[in-house]
């Protein structure tokens, strides 16, 4: 058997399969040869699917005989451009991902199956001269083009193919006959960047530095912009992106989450007069598609979007910007597991463009790359507005008076902070009345029947919930161990410490935001615009409270507990602690007055403690880069994980076993790469299945990379694979 070659003109196509190759499909004789980035139908098995074509080839490993022929050609015009198809074949590589699922992650749903693109919805018709003149002459033969015509008549600036589709089904046969006599034309597009709404601010110091350095980086540069929360990190973002959309080019800006960020679009619309889209999870499907065509399109200015944004295409790019770059959330946890920064930087590599990372509270992966040389760093240690940071004080719960979960200097806080007519803030990041219930009598706790964890009584509902599994129960109303007749509830969640401050204060307006009273839509905004309108005078709350919004009318924070992240055996505790209370203390105190952060601890001696009181990252990234170089952990070494679960119990725990010894073999030629025994995990049983993880270890990249690229190979060819729900995490965030 020969190979196919010479002459047959043939593609390769990646398919939304679970494979990580490329499949090779012969163009048929007398049929053009589809572009890399077309989609094309091809037969695969006894189906046929839908996959876009990476390259173009003049040969294949395949013999002749078992080449097929395309089925049919979906796109005339590539949809992603080469440098779009480069960076996903890069990520496939680097995520050992199967470069089809990669693909369809990166299309909007609409362009996943085998649908031509529809015509952009956004242009719009209007009114000619000619087309008033005939309306003037009444309804003639064709009622259809009389009714279009004084639809448009009545709208100036012109109607869409959705508002005309309302009219009539048949508006497209009625308008093409129409433009065809003059009478309607198309309306140009509104020019993606038509200039600024507002004069900026006179750049402080610091913000020109980076703003300058940004903008003299010819082609490809990481920059790391860590300034306090309120520096002017978002002031210097507006600059960058206005140089670029001046040269005509377009942005892309990512944020961690979109639902709390209409205080960043309204600042753009408010500085940009241009075509900004924000992806939000509120678009229907052909608005994504909209938005998505303007931008690789090149007819939108700015991009804002989370996550997944990051692969949109962009005709133009000139500048990518990463807010929050610390945040978890870029980190996608399920099914194809990227990190939205570091697809970030590769596509600003690719494209040739700086990419902009900010925070007040960079990532030590980060931070080091800053350190290292790598990131070009700028600090602003000061806010423009000369507002202070708030001054953060430890509270010894040991040695204080505690009344459910408040200590007696918060609740004196809280009453002097209402006192003075301010809000006050309560940070908890556990919702829920209480994490555990409890037998006094024979020591009995409730746990969760699927998994390895209590289960916390939500008293509204008087339900009891896994916060892993979903699962709900009733509480007992007596011990089913024991009998005792009476089971209690220890600790406290965010319900319960909203009762005991409207104990505390009668009277007071408390808004609670956490999952359970934001999970109808517009809930959240809804109790958000109380806050902001003052209404509310403590507010309590999850980590939600701790991501973008700002409370100028908030002075007082509370954390009612940090000592979770204290003791955690996650390696990354530390830095979410620093991260959590520097964003959270951050809120507070923007307006003239200053503000006050309390937090409870039993543990005031922590060393941990110390760099987040003084609002010093600098002391706090010593200390902890010195502990991950200590214990080898990133940054200093890079890390996958192969996940493994199953329903029988140590199913998976052998599965990882076979697959350590398969790794050992492998990892003779990669000496440096250090594999380490499997474990059940943390939480070994969730949702009634049982888990085991195995971690690889290694100080450079390319070994890492080699390796697993062999051993994903082999993992996918052994039969055991079969018998577990597998996954492989490169560069994993959560470990446990
Ligand atoms: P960050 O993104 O670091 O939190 P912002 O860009 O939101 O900071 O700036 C914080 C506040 O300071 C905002 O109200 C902003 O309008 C204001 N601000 C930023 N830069 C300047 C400046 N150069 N002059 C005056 N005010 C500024
Ligand atoms: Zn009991
Ligand atoms: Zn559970």
């Amino acid at each position: 058997m020969t190979a196919a070659s010479a002459g047959a003109d043939l593609v390769q196509v990646a398919l939304p399969v679970p494979l990580r190759q490329l499949f090779d499909y012969r163009v048929p004789a007398g049929t053009m040869v589809p572009e890399p980035g077309c989609r094309v139908r091809v037969p695969f098995g006894r189906r046929t699917l839908t996959g876009v074509v990476l390259a173009r080839t003049a040969r294949s490993d395949l013999p002749p005989e078992r080449l097929k022929n395309l089925a049919a050609i979906v796109d005339r015009q590539p949809l992603l451009a080469p440098a779009d198809l480069a960076m996903l074949t890069w990520i496939a590589d680097y995520y050992l991902h199967p470069v089809g699922e990669v693909c369809a992650a990166a299309l909007p749903v609409l362009l996943r199956g085998d649908k031509p693109p529809r015509e952009a919805e956004d242009r719009r018709w209007h009114l000619t001269t000619a087309g008033r003149e005939r309306l003037a002459a009444g309804a003639g033969r064709a009622p259809l083009q009389f009714r279009l015509l004084a639809a448009l008549a009545e709208n100036d600036a012109g109607l869409d193919a959705a508002a005309l589709r309302l009219l009539s089904p048949r508006w497209r046969t009625a308008l093409d006959a129409l433009v065809r006599d003059d009478c309607v034309a198309m309306a140009p597009l509104p020019e993606a960047y038509r200039g600024l709404r507002e004069d900026p601010p006179a750049a402080t110091p610091g913000q020109a530095e980076a703003i300058a350095a940004i903008g003299q980086s010819h082609g490809f540069r990481c920059h790391l912009v860590h300034g306090i929360t309120g520096s002017g990190k978002t002031e210097i973002y507006l600059r960058c992106i206005e140089r670029v959309l001046a040269q005509g080019r377009q942005c892309l800006v990512l944020v961690p989450e979109i639902a709390l960020t209409p205080q960043l679009e309204s600042r753009f619309r408010n500085r940009f007069d241009a075509v900004i889209d924000v992806l939000h999870s509120g678009l229907t499907e052909t608005q994504r598609l909209q938005a998505w065509q303007r931008a690789a399109g090149g007819r939108s200015a700015v991009v804002i979007g989370t996550r997944s944004a990051v692969f949109v295409p962009l005709a133009r790019p000139g500048l990518v910007i990463l807010d929050e770059e610390h945040d978890p959330s870029y980190k996608q946890q399920e099914g194809f597991r990227y990190h939205a920064r570091d697809v970030a930087i590769k596509r600003a590599s690719l494209a040739g463009i700086p990419v902009v990372l900010g925070s007040a509270t960079p990532s030590l992966e980060s931070y080091h790359n800053a350190l290292q040389g790598r990131f070009q760093l700028t600090q602003l240690h000061e806010r423009p507005t000369r507002a202070g940071l708030p001054a953060v004080h430890l509270l010894d719960l040991a040695h204080l008076p505690v009344e459910h979960g408040i200590s007696r200097p918060l609740r004196d806080a809280i009453g002097a902070c209402r006192a003075r007519g301010e809000q006050s803030l309560l940070f908890l990041n556990r919702r829920g009345f209480a994490p555990a219930i409890y037998c006094p009598a024979c020591g009995w706790l409730a746990h969760c029947p699927r998994c390895d964890a209590r289960l916390t009584w939500h008293r509204a509902a008087d339900r009891l919930r896994c916060h892993h599994c979903g699962h709900v129960g009733s509480r007992p109303r007596q011990c089913p161990q024991c009998g005792e007749p009476e089971v209690i509830s220890l600790g406290q969640g965010t319900e319960n410490i909203h009762d005991t401050l409207q104990q505390l204060f009668p009277g007071a307006v408390i808004e609670r935001i956490d999952r359970d009273t934001t999970r109808r839509r517009g809930e959240l905004e809804q109790r958000l615009t109380r806050v902001h309108a003052g209404e509310a005078e403590i507010l309590v709350g999850t980590q939600m409270l701790s991501k973008g919004h700002d409370f100028p009318g908030v002075t007082l924070v509370g954390i009612v507990d940090c000592d979770q992240l204290l003791f955690s055996a996650d390696f990354r505790a530390s830095e979410r602690l620093f991260q959590l209370v520097t964003q959270v203390a951050g809120r507070c105190g923007r307006a003239e007055r200053p503000g006050t952060v309390l937090i409870q601890t039993r543990f005031p001696q922590s060393p941990w403690l110390q760099p987040v009181i003084r609002h010093d990252y600098a002391a706090f990234a010593d200390m902890a880069l010195a502990e991950r170089q200590a214990a080898d952990y990133p940054p200093y070494t890079h890390l996958a994980l192969l996940r493994a679960e199953a329903a029988g119990r140590n199913v998976a725990l052998a599965f990882l076993e076979a697959m350590h010894r398969l790794a050992q073999e492998l990892a003779v030629t990669t000496p440096s790469v250090e594999v380490m025994e499997p474990l059940p995990s943390l939480m070994e049983k969730r949702a009634g299945r049982y888990r085991a993880q195995l971690l690889v270890q290694s100080r450079q990249r390319a070994p890492l990379h080699q390796f697993l690229a062999r051993w994903r190979g082999a993992i996918e060819a052994s039969r055991r694979s079969r018998t577990v729900r597998w996954s492989l995490d490169v560069d994993p965030v959560d470990l446990y």
